[in-house]
This record gives structure tokens, C-alpha cells and sequence, in this order.
């Protein structure tokens, strides 16, 4: 594994001429937040672009992540998912800006109880890329508590509930607080006898690999609690050698990765996208946990899929790959006390 990753990180590094240490906030201090950069980068027409939809919520791509993309190519995968375009201003009726009603299961602010013996503390509004089919592009993370002081609250609250076992850090993007202020925050948790299992959803170690430091691999590592990454990747041309090294870092400090991603057309929507996902996932010892059923956000409606493709989807991938590499096909509703699967899970 050693040599594949070797070779892909230094096919991926010389693609873009990026130096291998630089350090994660220096590659979110770089990241393009112009549609028109991000074509020209890329030979393609800043015609492509849509800035009106860029006002509401920017675009924040990466160098690291338009390392993977293929120039010249105005379909690539990747880029769909992080390219402001036209699309995103038809706004259908079944369209919302708050698809999952979290308003309603905020029991504090940034803080969500959906689920049994669960909780969501929402940590940060920032994230390391922007995902044109985010269904939080317009949560108000102006709302939300930020640091260990005003996150007091919420910590009580999680305190005084023994129901609560897991504790879903998310965002926004939890990795991207600093190591001192997460270290904080996880010790505050982990402190919490009752909480077991802490939760971390993040899209930085796809998007930016060298987030993960060995500073960050050894706190997770050495929590009380048991803590679990879920990262977020769509498409197997996101996982590059870098970052298959960076989930390797965790996964070798026994800390176990889940993959989640969305269903979204002209991204993964075809069984050999889905099949060659899964498995590089389980090639690498990543788990594939969810395939997300798109959430109806404004701004979203043109990456949907309607289920009855998806299904088919399903079964065609059922067909190419060991059960433990199919992931769950759901969708989320408002109110519902858990996930809702759009098909059973079948058995390994
Ligand atoms: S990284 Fe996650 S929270 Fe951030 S924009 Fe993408 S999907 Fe949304």
C-alpha cells in the first residue's frame, strides 16, 4: 500500500505543483473563493459559473481538492459539487432553506437532540470546502455558541441527561478549530461519564489530508470515550494518495472511519461511480456507512435523484460488491426518530 500511496500523492503533487507541507490553515487561507478563478484554473469558461448564487453562499474550493480534478472538463465529478451555476437559483416549492426542520430539534442553540441517546453540538460554521448541496448552506451559524465558555450551556445540558451515550460533533466542520480549542471540548465531553462515544463528522481530512497531524490523530486516540470519524466523500477520484494516507493515520491509531455521501446526479449516479466508491473505501478499511437520499435544499433541486433510480442504483451495486461495501440508502424526514432506509440492509 505503501508504494500505491507514494506514487498517487506524487502524481497529485506534481499535478498542481502543491508543496507537501503546507500546513492546513495555510490551505484554507489559500482556497479559492472566486467561481470565475476556480474555471480559469481549470481551462474552462468563467461562463460556467454563476456568481449570483455565489453571494448567498460562497465558493470555497481547496487547492488540495482542485488537485483531483480534471482540467478542461466542465463535468468532472468534483467540480460539480463545489461550482456555483445557474441551476441553483430555480427554487421548486418542495425546495426549503431548512430541509430537516433542525430549527425544531435545536434544544439550545447549536446544540440538536434528534435521535436517542444522541446529540449534535453544531461547532463551527466553517468548513473546508463549500458543497453546492449542502442542506445546511443556509443554517445560522451566526446563532451558534462558538468556544469552550459559550458552549457551557450545551455541555450542562449533555451533563445533566444520562440518556445521552454519543455525542455528534458537526458544523460546519468540526476539525477546522484549532488543536487547543478541540482538545478543550472533547476533555469537557469526555469528562461527561455517561457520554461513551463521541462523533466526529468532517469532510477535512478528503478535502485538506494534512489536517490530520499526528497531534490530531493521538487526541482522538486518547479519549476515554470511544471516538469515531465519519467523513464525507462522494466519488473515488476524491480519494487520493494523501488523503488514503490521512484515514490510514486514524484508522492505525484505532480510530475507526465511516464514509457518508449523497446520491447526486452527474456526480455518482450511476452504478460504476457508486461500485468503484465502495470499493476503494473498503480497499483502504473505510466502512461505507450512508449513501444520503439529497436533502431538498434551496439551491440543490438540480443534483437530485429521484428514488426509484437510486433503488436500481442499488441493486446494481448490490450485484458488484461484498455486502459490507453496499451502504445504507436513506433518506432523512423532519421529526422522524431516526434515519428512514429507502431499501433494507442487506445482509453480508
Ligand atoms: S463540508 Fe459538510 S457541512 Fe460543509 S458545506 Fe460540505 S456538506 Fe456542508
Amino acid at each position: 500500500m505503501d508504494e500505491i500511496l507514494t506514487s498517487e500523492a506524487d502524481s497529485v503533487r506534481a499535478h498542481c505543483s502543491l508543496e507537501p507541507e503546507v500546513r492546513w490553515q495555510e490551505a484554507m487561507r489559500r482556497a479559492i473563493r472566486d467561481p470565475g478563478e476556480l474555471c480559469r484554473k481549470l481551462d474552462l469558461p468563467e461562463s460556467l459559473a454563476d456568481g449570483r448564487s455565489a453571494q448567498d453562499f460562497t465558493v470555497f474550493v481547496p487547492l488540495e481538492f482542485l488537485a483531483r480534478m480534471r482540467p478542461g472538463d466542465p463535468d468532472d465529478p468534483l467540480l460539480r459539487q463545489v461550482l456555483s451555476v445557474e441551476a441553483e437559483n430555480d427554487t421548486p416549492d418542495t425546495y426549503s432553506l431548512d430541509p430537516l426542520a433542525e430549527q425544531n430539534a435545536s434544544v439550545l442553540p447549536g446544540l440538536l437532540h434528534k435521535y436517542h441517546g444522541r446529540a449534535l453540538l453544531v461547532t463551527s460554521g466553517a468548513c473546508a470546502v463549500h458543497c453546492r448541496y449542502c442542506f445546511r448552506r443556509h443554517f445560522p451559524y451566526q446563532t451558534v455558541p462558538k468556544g469552550l465558555q459559550a458552549w457551557q450551556e450545551a455541555l450542562d445540558h449533555i451533563a445533566a441527561d444520562p440518556t445521552i451515550s454519543e455525542v455528534l460533533l458537526s458544523g460546519g466542520d468540526p476539525l477546522t478549530l484549532v488543536d487547543p480549542l478541540l482538545q478543550s471540548l472533547l476533555g469537557a465531553l469526555d469528562r461527561i461519564p455517561h457520554v461513551r462515544r463521541l462523533r466526529i463528522h468532517t469532510r477535512l481530512p478528503i478535502v485538506i489530508p494534512q489536517r490530520v497531524t499526528e497531534a490530531l490523530r493521538d487526541m482522538l486516540a486518547a479519549t476515554r470515550a470511544t471516538s469515531w470519524v465519519v467523513v464525507h466523500c462522494n466519488h473515488a477520484a476524491e480519494l487520493d494518495g494523501p488523503t488514503l494516507g490521512a484515514l490510514a493515520r486514524l484508522i492505525d491509531a484505532g480510530v475507526p472511519v465511516l464514509n457518508q455521501a449523497v446520491l447526486l446526479r452527474g456526480v455518482n449516479d450511476s452504478v460504476a461511480a457508486l461500485e468503484a466508491l465502495s470499493l476503494r473505501l473498503v480497499d483502504h478499511r473505510i466502512q461505507p456507512y450512508y449513501l444520503h437520499q439529497l436533502d431538498r435544499v434551496q439551491g440543490a433541486g438540480h443534483f437530485e435523484v429521484d428514488e426509484a433510480t437510486g433503488l436500481q442504483l442499488m441493486a446494481g451495486l448490490r450485484q458488484r460488491v461484498p455486502g459490507y461495501a453496499v451502504p445504507q440508502y436513506v433518506r432523512e424526514q423532519p421529526g422522524e426518530r431516526s434515519k428512514t432506509p429507502i431499501e433494507p440492509r442487506p445482509m453480508p
